[in-house]
């Protein structure tokens, strides 16, 4: 589940409400160029007023709108107003301003605004948003008016700016007014979408996500939510309950998704919930220390601003001490790009069961051995059959170890590698598929007993990037990272 896109009313880029305070600005917001030729463009330009005005009845937007790129800082209907008021001096007829819904071009449609306005805020009203944009689906028939205005008029068919475009702007400027908020063309909260084919005002309400890292306190919980295969999800079998889940359809009762994105979700009062992590550690490995960097989105919230360290306490509660956040922020929807994408280096401690007693000089010589080596493995047997095998190459930047001084078949040994190192193969050597490994060092087979993930950090920068954060919430103390 993600955020829809804009709607794809056509192709042009976000060109919708514009600043909507005192933003009249014209296609590509430059002023007009041509300024020194003012003499000679005068009586055309009054010309082409004369045979817009002959055309038919036309409303101060329409007669402006051929005109978009000239004077920055006035409005369409300011424009159309001006050239009206200059022919009829310029020629001394009697001022004659037409009903605007009699336009044969718009058909009125510039005199509904308020009304559109009132549906777009009315859909809206039980959602908190920040940033919005407008855009309006053009009825063919208006399109081609718009068009046949100019070329009546012996303009250029896309002279100034399409009929679309101020309509775009001028709902825009009004909801923002009325909203107190700001157009964000890349990715507002609110896309809204007058379609004037259907009459109406529809809204998409895009997700809100929550940033944070967790720690996963027990193991055998997964991250995301584990249907169970035997009954695809059903929690049925045969007319009865799934023995392979109890009926539950789940192989694991619970994950750390199904623990923390409810929580958010509630809090957000949105329709759905998905978790995004910055990789994920195994089943049964714990994930400790300084935690692993994951996103919740919610879909439609009516809520955006959230108290996140009282979400955090919220969470804990809900999670009863298995799993817990962190550092949690309001973010942008591209850190859900970043915590999928982020290049990032693990810290393991792994409990490490030999199958004899070693000695702890030769286990220290193994480890030192390992340190800063690049490690080749073969896809190993205990993944995914589906994934492809290969040999990939992983750096092991640290391993230190130390025997257990009651048993020196045992020992825990600290790995900090390259995102993507098979640390459980690294260790037993995966019957040679791994090269080098601790069991071949030491001469001696190996096993990880336990596995705990104790860091999860980007290898250039942190994942915590304040331009992707939406609140100035100050958690350095929570994730041991920093971003300037
Ligand atoms: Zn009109
Ligand atoms: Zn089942």
């Amino acid at each position: 589940m993600t955020d829809s896109d804009a709607p794809a009313h056509d192709g042009d880029p976000p060109d919708g409400g514009g600043s909507p305070i005192g933003g009249d600005l014209p296609d590509d917001g430059d002023p007009p160029t041509d300024g020194g030729d003012l003499p000679d463009d005068q009586p055309d330009l009054l010309d082409s007023a004369r045979r817009l005005l002959a055309s038919g009845p036309v409303c101060d937007h329409c007669l402006g709108r051929p005109f978009a790129d000239r004077s920055f800082g006035l409005g369409n209907d300011e424009r159309g107003r001006g050239l009206r008021t200059a022919v009829a001096l310029a020629d001394d007829e009697d001022f004659d301003s037409p009903d605007p819904a009699a336009c044969w071009v718009c058909e009125g449609v510039f005199q509904r605004l308020s009304s559109f306005t009132d549906e777009a805020v009315d859909t809206v009203a039980d959602h908190e948003f920040e940033t919005y944009q407008v855009g309006t689906r053009v009825p063919g028939l208006l399109a081609e008016n718009d068009r046949l205005l100019r070329e009546d008029a012996g303009l250029d068919p896309e002279a100034g700016e399409p009929l679309r475009k101020e309509l775009n702007r001028e709902l825009g400027k009004r909801i923002g007014a009325r909203t107190d908020t700001e157009v964000d063309f890349d990715r507002p909260d609110v896309q809204f979408l007058l379609d004037l084919e259907a009459d109406e005002v529809e809204a998409t309400v895009n997700s809100a996500f929550v940033y944070g890292r967790y720690r996963k306190l027990e193991r055998d919980i997964p991250q995301t939510e584990w249907p169970c295969s035997d009954c695809d999800g059903t929690g049925r079998d045969a007319g009865g309950p799934c023995p392979a889940c109890d009926g539950t359809g789940y192989r694991y009762p619970e994950s750390v998704e199904q623990l923390t994105a409810p929580v958010v979700e509630d809090v957000m009062d949105g329709v759905d919930s998905a978790f995004h992590g910055a990789g994920r550690e195994d089943v049964d490995a714990r994930m400790l220390g300084t935690g692993r960097p994951f996103v919740v989105e919610v879909a439609e919230p009516r809520r955006r601003t959230v108290d996140t360290e009282r979400l955090e306490a919220d969470i804990d509660a809900f999670a009863e001490g298995r799993v817990a956040v962190d550092g949690l922020r309001l973010c942008r929807y591209e850190m859900v790009e970043r915590v999928k994408e982020l290049d990032a280096s693990k810290r393991y401690r792994a409990e490490v069961v030999f199958a004899e007693p070693v000695d702890s000089d030769a286990l220290d010589d193994a480890a030192a051995a390992l340190s800063g080596t690049t490690v080749e493995q073969y896809t190993p047997t205990r993944v995914d059959h589906r994934r492809a095998s290969k040999t990939r190459e992983r750096t092991a930047y640290e391993v230190t170890a130390s025997l257990a001084e009651d048993d020196p078949t045992r020992a825990t040994v600290e790995i900090h590698g390259e995102g993507g190192l098979y640390v459980k193969e690294l260790v037993s050597s995966d019957d040679g598929r791994t090269e080098p490994s601790l069991a071949g060092e030491l001469g001696v087979g190996a096993e990880v007993a336990a596995l705990d993930v104790l860091a999860v950090t980007g290898e250039e920068e942190p994942f915590e990037r304040e331009a992707l954060f939406r609140d100035d919430r100050d958690v350095t103390r929570a994730t041991g990272e920093v971003d300037g």
